[in-house]
Order: C-alpha cells, then structure tokens, then sequence
C-alpha cells in the first residue's frame, strides 16, 4: 500500500469525520459454513483456489475454488442442455421467474447488503442502489419481455402478395462477465435479460465480489430458476477469459476499456457479438441558471457513489463563473460533512475503496496533480485509521491537461473542478474525451437543460441529477459511445441483443416472378410500374 499514514493537512482543508473503524461484525449470511455453501455453487474445483478478503477491515473472507478448462467445459455442457429445454417455455413463464425474484430481493434485502458491503467495502446505501437496480430490471423486463420478443410483422416485397415477420431466436450461451465495483446489479441485471430471452447464461463475477453473484444465484433458483441455466463459473480474467469467449455464443462485458478491446477481438475472430460497457471520464455541468444549493448536493452523490468506484461518476465539474463561487462553497462544505466508515448500517456516507490497486491509482493521481500545481480543496489523503484502502472525497482545482487526472479515468472518490464562461465553453471542455458513457447537466431551465445534453457526446445525460436519472430508467438504453463501449443494456436493446432474428416471408397467390407466357422485359416493365405506384402510394 502506498498512503500508508495520514498526513497532516493545511489548515485551509476542512477536515474530513471519521465515522467508527469499521468492525463488520457479520450477521449470519457471512458465516463460514453459509460462505462455504454460496461457494460450492460455482462450477470450479479445478484449479488452485484464491483467498479474498474484506476491503474495509482486511479480514480474510473466503478461499474460492477457481474453475479449470475441465469446470468450464462442464458448465457449458449443463447450460447448453438446460437451454434447450428453458427456450421451449413461454416467455411469460420464464418472466415469471424473474417476477419473483424481484419479491425475494427486496424481501432478503438485508442479507445481500451485508454481502455486498463486505466484499466491496462500500457504504450500504450504495450498496443498496444494487438491490434497487436489480429489482427495477427484474420489473421492467418481467413485464416488457413478452411484448420485445414477440414476433412483428413487416410490410412484405409486394403487397398483399407478400407477407413477412421478424422472429427473435435466443443466441444459446450467453457468457456474462462482470466486475467487482457493482457485483449484483452488474452480474444479475445483465443476466435476467438473456435468460428471459431463453438463453442459458454462464456467469463470470470477479473474485472478489463472487459470493455476491453465489447468493443471486442462489435466490434466482428459489424463484424457480430451472437448474443448470445459470452456471458460476470463477477464475481471474486472465486466466479463464479466453477460455469462455472460445465457448461462448455472445458475451457481455463490464470493466476496462483496455480488456473490453481484447475481447472484441476475441468476439470478432470467432464471429460472435458481444456488448462492451466500458470506461468513464463523466463531465458534470452547473450552468448559470442552476439551483446550485440541489446542484452542490447532487454532486455528492455523483461524484462519490461507492467511493466514486462507479462507471457512471462524475469526474470534472464545469461551473459556470456566475455561480462558481456559491458553488465551490457549498460542494466543499458538503465533502466535508461526508462520514467515512462501512460498518453494516446506514450510518455512513462513503465507504473503502475496494483493491489496493485502486487506493494506489486514486493516491498517485492526486499526488501528480499535486506536485504539478493543483489545489486541494477537500480530502487529498488515505485514511488508513479507518481501514487498510479508505481514501478521503476529494476535490480539486487548478487541473491541467499535462496532470494523468485531467484526461484518465481516476474510478475513485477525486473530482476536478473547472471555472467556465459560458454554455458553449462548458460542452466544449465535457466533450474533450475519448470517452462518452454519462453526463449531468444543472439549469432551472429543463428546456435548455435537454438542448445542451444533445450537444454532449454522451451515451446518458442526466439532466438535474447526476446518474440515477437515466440509469434508473431502464425502459431507455444504457451504454456508451467512443472508448466508453459497444452496445447497450436496459431497453429493448438491452433484451433483443442476445437473440438472433430471423425473417419469415411468405409468397401468396403469384410468384415473385413472370407469370407463365410472360416475357422478362414485360415483367420488368410490369415490376417498374408497381414500384412507381408503390411510391406514390406512400408504401413502405
Ligand atoms: P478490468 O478490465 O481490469 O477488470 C474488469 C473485470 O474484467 C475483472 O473482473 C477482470 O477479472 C475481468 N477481466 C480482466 N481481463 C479479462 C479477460 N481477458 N477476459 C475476461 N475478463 C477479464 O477493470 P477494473 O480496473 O477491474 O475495473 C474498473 C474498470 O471497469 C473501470 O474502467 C470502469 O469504468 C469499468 N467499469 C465500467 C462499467 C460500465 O458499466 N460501463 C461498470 C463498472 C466498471
């Protein structure tokens, strides 16, 4: 670790409260016979296991058997014998699966939080964001599934002698791999989709948040998810990754731009799709009309949600001169007043960050900045009385391009603050990114607040909200453009993607063709006509 001690700090830096050290005293669902279980769910035994442990205090959690080429061979022998039979179902039957999952998840609520928040280290009403999530996509697509995947008819070559219909066929097995920062919204709310859509998944978690993805499986079955059509299978990425793109049928990525490039080539070579949810560099923009009190609040929690280990975070802010004043006051008053601790209750406002690796990425980029001329406005420093990778919310100003943190994504509870003139500057700055996975904008004017999001090169723009807004809602697609990734969840893209589609046309009466006796130049002449007519007809 490298922060490990805590520097004094100017005096001109509000001093951020320590909430308790945080104890973790587990409740039941983190005993060791319940952890051995959840473990004994994954298809793995085949290779040498790895120990994880709790963020927030250090504590050793769990010994994981990892999956050999054996385990995964096996898993995707079950789920593709499983799939056959799953996709025969309706689809109202396999939706109703997920229906009662949404009941069981917000009903056990109080035992996946305590999972979460121990094997992530983060507050527990981040934590609860998850469950939330996973119960919205449980809803909507439960009930919106039936509608997406039903077969639609379209305008045929020629009317009424042609008719044709688009049929969604599921892909087969989806391979679903998923990162440790939000491990049960992002393992579980990508998976119900293409199981609904009757594919059988196999789902890789990271490690560290693993029992997370256990437990989900766990109360999937008890909401009577056959058998075998969700696999867990565990091993590092670069371990058994590749392994699962050659088996795969489509796979379904959340992490690194970096590794989300290595598997779309993979997915290329053996011509197979897949849907790539990246990185962030998210700009947040207060305009001159903003309510900068609402604006000052949400910008808590768009910048430190799950200590700003979140894709969808804000990471530069954009302050319109008339109100930055105002603004840096009350954003740095409220960073302060942030109580830091992961004890299993509400009673903190921002937790751990989850590996050392990332303590040492957010430590060095703040360090860099430092040296080269930044000003720290609020926190700056690890907090290692609280626990081994606790690190402070942090705000900055004086950021320039020649700093890492002015274009590379911090993924951690940093933000940059930046003075603009205007409107135009303001989406001038938010759109110089190679990324484009979320934006927030802040104006009393909703009208305008919607003509600069479509300004801003972005996959969401959250208007007067920093990403719940359009995360949330899920009946609209989620995902990013440029570095951000490829594809979208959430939305009928968020369904349809793991289906293969297949038209259906049928030919009634007389052929697409000369009739018997007639010439082709009398056809052609006969085909001109009725497509000028077609034409003026206004057919599609
Ligand atoms: P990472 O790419 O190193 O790892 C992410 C996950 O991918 C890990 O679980 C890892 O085991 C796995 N992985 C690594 N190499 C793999 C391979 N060759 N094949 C298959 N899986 C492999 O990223 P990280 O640093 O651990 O995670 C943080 C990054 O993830 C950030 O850039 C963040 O923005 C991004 N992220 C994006 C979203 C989103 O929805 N857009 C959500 C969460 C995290």
């Amino acid at each position: 670790m490298t922060s490990a001690s805590v520097r004094p700090r100017p005096a001109a830096i509000p001093e951020i409260k320590a909430g308790r050290r945080t104890a973790l005293r587990p409740g039941w669902a983190l005993l060791p016979e319940r952890v051995d279980g959840l473990a004994r769910r994954a298809t793995a035994g085949g290779a040498p296991s790895v120990s994880t442990h709790a963020p927030a205090t250090g504590a050793r959690l769990v010994d994981l058997p990892q999956s050999g080429e054996r385990d995964l061979d096996t898993a995707f022998e079950r789920a593709r014998a499983a799939q056959c039979e799953w996709a025969k179902r309706p689809v109202k039957e396999r939706a109703a699966v997920f229906a009662r999952l949404h009941d069981l998840i917000l009903r056990e609520q109080s035992e996946i939080l305590d999972v979460i928040q121990t094997e992530t280290g983060k507050a527990r009403s981040h934590a609860f964001e998850e469950v939330a999530d996973v119960a919205i996509n449980a809803r909507y697509y439960s009930r919106a599934a039936a509608d997406l995947l039903k077969p639609k008819g379209r305008p045929g070559a020629l009317p009424l002698l042609t008719t044709a219909s688009e049929v969604r066929h599921p892909k087969g097995v989806v391979v679903v791999v998923s990162p440790w920062n939000y491990p049960l919204a992002l393992s579980v709310s990508d998976a119900l989709p293409a199981l609904i859509a009757g594919n059988a998944v196999v789902s890789r978690p990271d490690n560290q948040t693993a029992l997370t993805t256990l437990w989900a499986h766990e109360l999937a079955e008890e909401a009577g998810l056959p058998k075998d059509v969700w696999q867990v299978v565990l091993g590092r990425g670069k371990d058994i990754g590749a392994a699962l793109i050659a088996r795969a049928d489509f796979v379904d990525y959340t992490g690194s731009t970096a590794t989300g490039r290595g598997i779309a080539t993979q997915a290329a070579q053996r011509l197979i799709g897949c849907s790539l949810e990246l990185g962030g560099k998210n700009p947040m923009i207060v305009l001159d009309d903003a309510d900068v009190a609402k604006a000052a609040d949400g910008a808590i929690r768009a910048c430190f949600s799950s200590a700003g280990q979140l894709c969808e975070s804000m990471e530069r802010l954009y302050v319109h001169a008339d109100v930055y004043g105002e603004f840096v006051e009350r954003f740095v008053g409220n960073v302060a007043a942030l109580r830091l601790g992961a004890d299993l209750d509400f009673d903190s406002d921002m937790g751990s960050l989850t590996f050392e690796r990332q303590l040492e990425l957010v430590s060095a980029h703040v360090e860099d900045a430092r040296a080269k001329g930044a000003t720290v406005l609020a926190g700056g420093r690890a907090r290692p009385d609280l626990g081994p990778y606790f690190y402070e919310p942090t705000v900055l100003t004086g950021v320039t391009p020649e700093m890492d943190l002015y274009r590379e994504e911090t993924f951690g509870p940093v933000v940059a603050l930046y003075r603009v003139s205007s409107e135009d500057e303001a989406i001038a700055q938010a759109n110089d990114t190679r990324y484009g996975l979320n934006a927030s904008v802040w104006t009393c004017d909703t009208k305008r607040g919607r003509r600069v999001a479509e300004r801003l090169r972005a996959g969401a723009v959250n208007i007067n909200e920093g990403y719940a807004a359009a995360w949330g809602s899920v009946a609209a697609p989620s995902g990013g453009v440029g570095d951000s990734g490829l594809g979208r969840r959430h939305g009928a893209e968020g369904i349809l993607k793991y289906t293969d589609v297949q038209t259906i046309a049928t030919q009634r009466l007389l052929p697409i063709a000369p009739l018997p006796g007639m010439s082709e130049q009398t056809w052609a002449r006969t085909m001109t006509v009725a497509l000028w007519a077609m034409r003026r007809l206004g057919v599609k």
